[in-house]
């Protein structure tokens, strides 16, 4: 539990920069005022090429980034948008904020999008795939590719969790067309609030950037307020405060990955031999960012108990078995356009990826990790398995 626990002089210092230099907080313009000082600029610059793609544009959420990108891909009125049973509530209230209709398909063991049940539930009015790389393990991104590509369907990936992850040597959120992310304070990176969407592909970047600015093409042949425009749009833009955090958080992504690797992997180390613990499926070439160690055990009633001893330890569980309300999409009611979408009732349009996550726990990986957690970790695990 990442960038945050090392917010520091950095950040503080990039922040100071911006006021140092006239103090314009707007990300564009006021040219004569601010010595040259463009932090979500510099940002953008430094994130694309740590991601090896020519283009990325920050927002102001992960949840804005996903919807500034179905907006970019043209999805609307109609189209199907098909995502996973497990994600954040945001891949879904994007969709459904896009007048988009929200389908999820069921997850296998990954946690992550099942390419199977994701062929099954393709109809002729899908038009875009959102997958989700969650808790920091990659998708089966090889296979739903090819059914993307099968298709003719967009793909956008949901690398809120998977900043800084890789699967065979190519960054998680370069696969697809747009890939967004979220730098909101509990993710890899933090800006407090903030999102970037990396693009391939010049003219979705053009796209997105003008309708995340009111429609603004930012034409260097006009000043701003006679810009040019061809599409109506939104405000969904990053403040220089944040492109400054943010500057600084980025130098920090591959240390936070590395540290989270490692004291996952000295936590796995101190389980991983107790029977009854299981491994979650990692595709092979994986590159994790580590953000939380996932394991099953035989019963749902055992993995509560695991979480009963992991909070009696003083240790936490991270999303699983508790917080799956907002993150299994078989328990959002409240979500009409989606129940409607799954037949009129959500509680058993996934049953399968239900008795996979009721079986699953979660241990949240800290950068900073106290030298007793595994061992702790492993007591609390070995008394849920005594009764
Ligand atoms: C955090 C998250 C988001 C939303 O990001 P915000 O920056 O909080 O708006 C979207 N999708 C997933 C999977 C997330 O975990």
């Amino acid at each position: 539990m990442p960038g945050h626990e090392l917010l520091g002089q950095e950040e503080k210092q990039e922040v100071l920069d911006v006021f140092d230099n006239g103090g314009i907080l707007f990300r564009q313009g006021f040219e004569g005022l601010r010595n040259n000082c463009y932090k979500v600029r510099q940002f953008e610059n430094a994130f694309a090429s740590h991601m090896n793609v020519p283009y990325a544009l920050a927002v102001s959420s992960g949840t804005a980034a996903l919807r500034v990108a179905l907006a970019a891909l043209g999805i609307g009125q109609g189209d199907e948008v098909i995502t996973q049973s497990f994600t954040f509530v945001a891949t879904v209230e994007a969709i459904i904020e896009s007048r988009a209709i929200p389908i999820c398909a069921d997850i296998d063991t990954t946690l992550n999008m099942d390419p199977e049940d994701l062929e099954r539930r393709i109809t002729p009015n899908t038009k875009a795939v959102i997958v989700v790389h969650m808790l920091g393990t990659p998708a089966r991104l090889p296979e739903i590719v090819d059914i993307c590509r099968k298709y003719n369907l967009l793909l956008i990936e949901d690398t809120a969790w998977g900043c800084g992850g890789f699967l065979n040597d190519k960054p998680l959120g370069t696969w697809g067309s747009i890939g967004t992310f979220s730098f909101d304070f509990a993710k890899t990176i933090t800006t407090g609030e903030g999102g970037m969407l990396v693009f391939r592909d010049k003219e979705t970047y053009m796209r997105a950037q003008a309708w995340h600015d009111h429609g603004h093409e930012s034409n260097p042949t006009v000043p701003r307020w006679e810009d040019t425009r061809a599409s109506s749009g939104f405000n969904y833009r990053m403040t220089e405060l944040q492109g400054a955090v943010g500057v600084a958080q980025l130098r920090k992504l591959k240390e936070v990955v590395l540290a989270q690797r490692n004291n996952k992997f000295k936590i796995w180390n101190a389980i991983c031999d107790l029977p009854g613990v299981t491994p979650r499926s990692v595709p092979s070439g994986s590159y994790e960012t580590s953000d939380a160690l996932v394991f099953f055990v035989d019963t749902k009633e055992r993995a509560r108990l695991c979480r009963e001893n992991l909070i009696n330890a003083g240790l936490a569980t991270k999303i699983l078995p508790e917080a799956y309300t907002w993150h299994f999409s078989g328990t959002w009611h409240h979500m009409s356009e989606l129940v409607s979408s799954h037949g009129g009732d959500l509680t058993t349009a996934f049953d399968k990826s239900h008795s996979i996550l009721a079986r699953a726990v979660s241990i949240p990986v800290n950068v900073n990790m106290a030298r007793e957690v595994p061992s702790k970790v492993r007591d609390a695990i070995t008394k849920a398995f005594s009764l």
